[in-house]
């Protein structure tokens, strides 16, 4: 075999576990070329709003203190207004995370008396504290916003009729999470997320509509603002910070919504005038310009490991042969060995931390304890390979992110490696 082989199993993979990937990835050829054809798509929408945005070495630079007339800053919010087909963007180191974009979106659009509704099910776990599902201190329940939720259907589809009913004269803000997040109901494509907009919009146009857009950025070659989102919201260190950006969470959108965002983040009269940029702009920017070809990486990492532990009679969803809307990858082993191994695999994978060994423990908000695999160059960064389960039936892995396609593979296989050294799955298995 080849001299890459033998490196290979320098780093501990067996020849068998190596065939068997190679086996599984010659069936995907096609798949990864459309993989491909969309981060083409989206690396030329990238440099062309960087262009037509005129950005420059200056914008490159940061400033300090208030921050007035930071060119680099509004710059690229520009281009994030552009790439993600908004009037105006948001686009903010002093933004922490994804959760406080979204807390920051709702919170600065909504007024007491208001309703919000998410007509796609239970929203993501952190954002339960945010509107008041959970009680929490500061909450938009506190503030006298109330909300509303209609599940989606068992099979997966909107629910028009309850939806409908659930559309009242407070209701004032819509959100839809683009991704499955760590449920089992389907994500949703940018397709999808139009019809619902377009459907709400036609019951009371002056809704304002949000969608969640963590993990789905440059999946598809169109984004939620393409097609009728008022507000699309996420993080910088998922996938549009292409690995690069160190922290950060962006808003982009109309322009009445973003002011307002605005207004929050900083202070009534200040808005977008002031929130220096410090250093962090060439991250930004470079990230950014990456982003399609590292989220490209990540869904070939995902679809790889569909398809390796699917052929291995181990439940995964999406499935092997699924289209994609985000990169998450969940696979069921059914038993804590199983979610153990494949979480010391990938951290094995790591560049960063590899020679430590994740265990499981009690993580705030969890019922179960959860064991979390990462070795990332920014903390808690999950478009870098990474993966994370409760140990709690039926014992379900999280797996995402890789910041290059060879990355994900490596992991990949070091996953399947630790499964069979812990005598979990048998080496016999892997005849293809
Ligand atoms: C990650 C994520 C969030 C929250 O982002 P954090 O940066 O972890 O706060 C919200 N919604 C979805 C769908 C996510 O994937």
């Amino acid at each position: 075999m080849s001299d890459i082989w033998e490196l290979y199993e320098k780093m501990g993979i067996c020849r068998e576990v190596y065939g068997y990937g190679q086996g599984i990835l010659e069936e995907l050829e096609e798949r990864f070329q459309r993989i491909d054809h969309t981060a083409e798509h989206n690396q030329l929408k990238v440099v062309k709003a960087m262009q037509s945005c005129q950005v420059s070495e200056a914008c490159l630079l940061g400033t300090t203190g208030y921050g007035y007339g930071d060119l680099g800053r509004d710059t690229l919010e520009a281009v994030y207004a552009e790439v993600f087909h908004g009037e105006d963007a948001l686009v903010r180191p002093q933004i922490t995370c994804g959760t406080h974009a979204l807390a920051l979106a709702l919170m600065s659009n909504l007024r007491p008396g208001d309703e919000l509704l998410s007509p796609v099910g239970k929203p993501y776990d952190t954002l339960e504290e945010v509107i008041g599902i959970r009680p929490s201190r500061g909450s938009l329940a506190e503030y006298g916003i109330t909300y509303r939720q209609v599940d989606l259907l068992p099979d997966g589809g909107f629910d028009y009729d309850e939806i409908q009913k659930a559309i009242g004269e407070r209701t004032r803000l819509v959100t839809i999470q683009r991704s499955k997040g760590y449920q089992t109901r389907p994500t949703l494509s940018v397709a999808r997320i139009g019809e619902l907009i377009a459907f709400v919009k036609k019951i009371k146009p002056d809704i304002i509509c949000m969608v969640d857009n963590c993990y789905g950025e440059f999946v598809e070659t169109l984004e939620p603002g393409d097609v009728g989102a008022d507000m699309s919201v996420g993080s910088l260190i998922k996938n549009p910070g292409g690995g690069l950006a160190p922290i950060g969470g962006y808003i982009a959108g109309k322009r009445e919504c973003v002011e307002n965002a605005a207004f929050r983040l900083t202070s009534p009269g200040l808005g977008k005038e002031v929130g220096a940029s410090l250093g962090i702009l060439k991250d930004f920017y470079q990230g950014l310009f990456l982003a399609p070809t590292v989220t490209a990486a990540a869904l070939k990492g995902a679809v790889f490991a569909a398809n390796l532990y699917e052929r291995l009679g181990f439940s995964v969803i999406p499935d092997s042969q699924e289209s994609r809307h985000d990169i998450i990858q969940a696979v069921t082993f059914g038993s804590p060995q199983g979610v153990i191994a494949f979480c010391e695999g990938i951290q094995a994978a790591a560049p960063v931390d590899s020679h430590v060994v994740p265990q499981p423990a009690d993580m705030p908000g969890y019922d179960a304890q959860v064991i979390m695999a990462a070795g990332a160059f920014v903390s808690g960064s999950s478009i870098e390979l990474s993966a994370d389960g409760p140990i709690r039936p039926p014992y379900t892995v999280y797996f995402q992110g890789g910041l290059t396609w060879p990355h994900a593979k490596f992991g990949i296989l070091k996953s399947l490696q630790s499964l069979v050294d812990k005598g979990f799955l048998e080496k016999c298995r892997l005849k293809q």
